[in-house]
């Protein structure tokens, strides 16, 4: 197969990398617009202008339309839309779950893709809403693979992608990725996730998507299919979704909604346009609302908004700065915050992509003592050797008669006075001290406790710290720091 995925940087489980598809390139994260032959409220050609690599059309609206089919078989994709970055074709699965059929096989709309010159196939799988049960949820599964290998074998050269389903059974979504890696995919769509987005039920996304990633090759480039809101990109990304198309500029516009980083407003209850587009810095918001051409305008700047989200998503990873981005990005709604949450109650799981440097870690809140860069110092510092007294010092004052003087920086918790300079120690910015990042911290010296039982230890800390010390860490000693 030509479709090959190389990984260049990544933060959290999140990565930047280069999908070649043919003689193509697309930098991912990245975002495909959805494109309606029928009603292109921003061109193809423009959306090049505006950076975009890929995108995706529906093979069963060119299909079913008088106007469109026959020259998309005469001249292919690329010539009818005039645009020559990479075209993914959706098989019609939105379709079949909206109106309950289509009338093509799996091996019709495979070929059909591949005669109207699509660069990534998608064979008609059975996108399971989030409402069926696990015995439908297993069945559709069962059918989807079967369309899988039916394509695979039917044509073994095709760019195909493999769909991942299994309803809201993380399970299911698991093996389905695992099936998908045994067939040795190298793209791969979660499916079916759009209702649970519509309905703001991102911690059941969350698990869905990581319950598929852990099935997956992490080799495999993972699109998020039907993720069209800019505010939850950072988190898709942070899961390991590396693609994302989206209709939500289009259909935001045409019911004038301006989308924002973080949501998205309501047009005519706008005096301002807070933006930095092209549309938004020439005109007013009062004539945005009453121009003839709003709606296209409006889609113009959504997805200029959606694209910015994207880049600052590339340049985050690359500053290992994803975990502030999620963290600012999901305050934005309290389902957002539930699945940043949900994200976090796997950290263990994302530990293990996460880069051991990064060039900064900022403290946001009580959400920062989860992140993976506080759960593996915690695992970490258990290894640094020890003498039989050993001193917490707060402050770093010291005190005489220990074996041992480490330092203490919250919420990471006791550090030798060597890793002062190394990550994340040395490059941690905290406010403050708060009792949230203190207990992380403390749960940094339990750690330390527990793998070096032949220790006797004591922390030197101000009064105002005391009882907490003496709840978190009640096998030490407490000693007060010299005023
Ligand atoms: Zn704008």
């Amino acid at each position: 197969m030509a479709i090959t995925f190389e990984v260049i940087h990544k933060d959290i489980a999140g990565r930047v990398g280069k999908l070649r598809v043919n003689d193509k390139t697309v930098r991912t994260p990245a975002l495909l617009p959805v494109v309606n032959p029928h009603l292109p409220l921003v061109t193809p050609r423009e959306m090049r202008e505006m950076g975009v690599e890929a995108l995706i059309t529906n093979a069963y609206i060119f299909r079913r339309s008088t106007e469109f089919h026959d020259r998309a078989l005469a001249e292919g994709l690329h010539g009818v839309l005039d645009f020559d970055g990479v075209i993914m074709t959706d098989s019609g699965s939105f379709q079949l779950s909206v109106y309950g059929e289509v009338e093509v096989s799996n091996r019709d709309t495979l070929e059909f893709q591949q005669a109207i010159k699509s660069d990534i196939v998608v064979p008609l799988d059975l996108p399971t809403p989030p409402d069926a049960g696990p015995g439908r949820a297993a069945r559709e599964l069962a059918v989807t693979m079967e369309r899988i290998r039916e394509a695979q074998a039917l044509f073994p050269d095709a760019n195909l992608a493999a769909p991942v389903q299994g309803g809201i059974f993380t399970d299911l979504r698991e093996e389905a990725g695992r099936a998908v890696r045994d067939l040795d995919f190298t793209f791969a769509p979660i499916g079916a996730v759009v209702p649970l987005m519509e309905s703001y039920r991102y911690k059941e996304l969350v698990q869905v998507v990581l319950a598929a990633k852990r099935g997956l090759s992490p080799g495999t480039a993972v699109h998020l299919f039907g993720a069209g809101h800019p505010s939850m990109f950072a988190l898709a990304v942070a899961m390991g979704c590396d693609l994302f198309d989206s209709a939500a500029y289009a259909l935001f516009a045409r019911e004038g909604r301006y989308i924002t980083p973080h949501g998205s407003l309501k047009i005519d209850e706008l005096a301002e346009l807070p933006c930095a587009c092209r549309v938004c810095r020439s005109m007013t918001a009062d004539e945005l609302r009453k121009s003839e051409d709003r709606e296209r305008l409006l889609a113009l700047h959504n997805l200029h908004v959606t694209l910015a989200e994207i880049a600052r998503i590339r340049q985050a990873i690359q500053d290992g700065t994803l975990w502030e981005l999620v963290d600012e990005r999901c305050r934005s709604h309290p389902r957002l915050l539930d699945g940043y949450r949900e994200l976090l109650a796997h950290v263990a799981e994302l530990e293990r992509d996460d880069p051991v440097s990064k060039r900064r870690f900022f403290y946001r809140g009580s959400e920062t003592c989860r992140r993976t860069e506080v759960l593996r110092f915690h695992e970490v510092i258990p290894r640094i050797p020890l003498g039989e007294r050993v001193l917490v010092s707060f402050d770093g004052q010291g005190a005489p008669g220990f074996d041992t003087v480490l330092n203490f920086k919250p919420p990471f918790g006791p550090y030798p006075v060597e890793l002062a300079e190394t990550f994340p120690v040395g490059q941690s910015e905290v406010p403050e001290w708060d009792d949230d990042m203190v207990r992380s911290g403390c749960a940094g010296i339990r750690s330390l406790m527990e793998a070096h039982p032949e220790s006797r230890f004591t922390v030197q800390c101000g009064e105002v710290w005391t009882r907490l010390v003496l709840e978190e860490v009640p096998d030490a000693e407490v000693l007060h720091e010299q005023v």
